[in-house]
């Protein structure tokens, strides 16, 4: 069941689980030794976790929870060091560090940073000044490794994520970004945003690469995909589907004006020289969003008007009509 949850969920649960009986052995012996207020941090700490992992177990909600633990964790550390003095500070350092596995670096920089002005309220009159500042030191030092280690991984991740979602060929998102676009378009129980999907195909594009090799084809599609870049707003995202298919998802638009847009693509690549004396086309097939459509359906629906504007004789565009659907 843990492998349905996303990444973030579990290391929030493995690590309120792990807390768990890490501190609870420690709050039962404090408790029979009579050491009432230190058990009682303990306890509060088990308390605490638990209630974070049924919160983050029944709401998915892990952002709040990550702050709600990090907080807490701090928390329960100063109540610890105040309690039980210099013999604790250790606990401060792994404290510090899972603050940058839960939260973003900065926010984990944040807490850290008010957790330490705290430790040294508690303990400048507890340690010798030498002795104190090894500690404010080796804590401000773990903290800012742990920022540039946690900050370079985000910026990674990053990358990573927008290269795996990149057509390595002409530079426009990928099937997998199209579909993760498609997925969040038709979440359920979301808002319905107005939205239209062009499919658009080039004509008889197979005729190219055997006419002029498959180089020449590829610069086609390169330039195909730069024209129309230049004339897609910023608030539309463009795809490529596969092979010379690609996808335009025009957001805020209904059919009407999404089919003057497809209607000005075609004519503009029908105008432009993407090859020289040789007439390059494209087919259009539109469908607008229907309220509470799955991504399927609707790409279908696209689709299959694409399907008639090749059966029209190409070079065309098509739109679904809703009453149809
Ligand atoms: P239609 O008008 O019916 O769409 O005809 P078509 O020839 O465009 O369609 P078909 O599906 O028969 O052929 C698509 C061609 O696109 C075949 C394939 O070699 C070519 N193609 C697909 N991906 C690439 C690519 O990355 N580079 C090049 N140069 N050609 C590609
Ligand atoms: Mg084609
Ligand atoms: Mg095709």
């Amino acid at each position: 069941m843990l492998l349905k949850r996303s990444k973030e969920e579990v290391v929030l649960l493995l690590l309120c689980g792990l807390s768990i009986p890490s501190i609870l052995p420690f709050g039962i012996v404090r408790l029979f030794q009579g050491n009432l207020i230190l058990a009682t941090v303990d306890l509060l700490i088990v308390l605490g976790m638990l209630c974070i992992m049924v919160f983050v177990w029944r709401t998915r909600r892990v952002r709040f929870a990550g702050i709600a633990v990090t907080v807490f964790y701090s928390l329960g550390m100063l109540a610890a060091v105040y309690v039980k003095g210099v013999s604790i500070v250790f606990w401060v350092y792994p404290t510090m560090i899972a603050a940058f596995f839960i939260l973003r670096a900065k926010e984990a920089l944040m807490i850290n940073s008010v957790s330490l002005l705290c430790l040294l309220a508690i303990l400048h009159d507890a340690m010798p000044l030498l002795d104190l500042s090894s500690v404010v030191v080796t804590l401000i030092l773990i903290n800012l490794f742990s920022y540039i280690f946690s900050d370079r991984t985000s910026l990674q991740h990053f990358e990573l994520n927008q290269q795996a979602e990149k057509d390595f060929l002409t530079g426009v998102g990928n099937r997998r970004a199209f579909d993760r676009q498609l997925q969040s378009l038709c979440k359920q129980g979301e808002p319905q945003t107005d939205a239209c999907l062009l499919i658009l195909d080039l004509d008889h594009f197979k005729k190219i690469n055997d006419q002029f090799g498959h180089t020449v084809g590829d610069q086609v599609l390169i330039q195909f995909c730069s024209l129309l870049r230049s004339r897609i707003r910023n608030a539309d995202s463009f795809f490529r589907y596969g092979g010379e298919e690609f996808v335009v998802v025009a957001m805020g638009v209904d059919e009407f004006t999404a089919a003057r847009f497809a209607e000005e693509l075609r004519a503009l690549v029908e105008k432009t020289e993407l090859l020289r004396d040789y007439p390059v086309t494209v087919s259009i097939g539109v469908a607008r969003k229907l309220a509470e459509e799955q991504g399927q359906a609707w790409f279908q629906r696209a689709d299959a008007m694409l399907y008639a504007a090749k059966l029209s004789g190409r070079n065309a565009v098509r739109v679904a009509r809703e009453d149809k659907a």
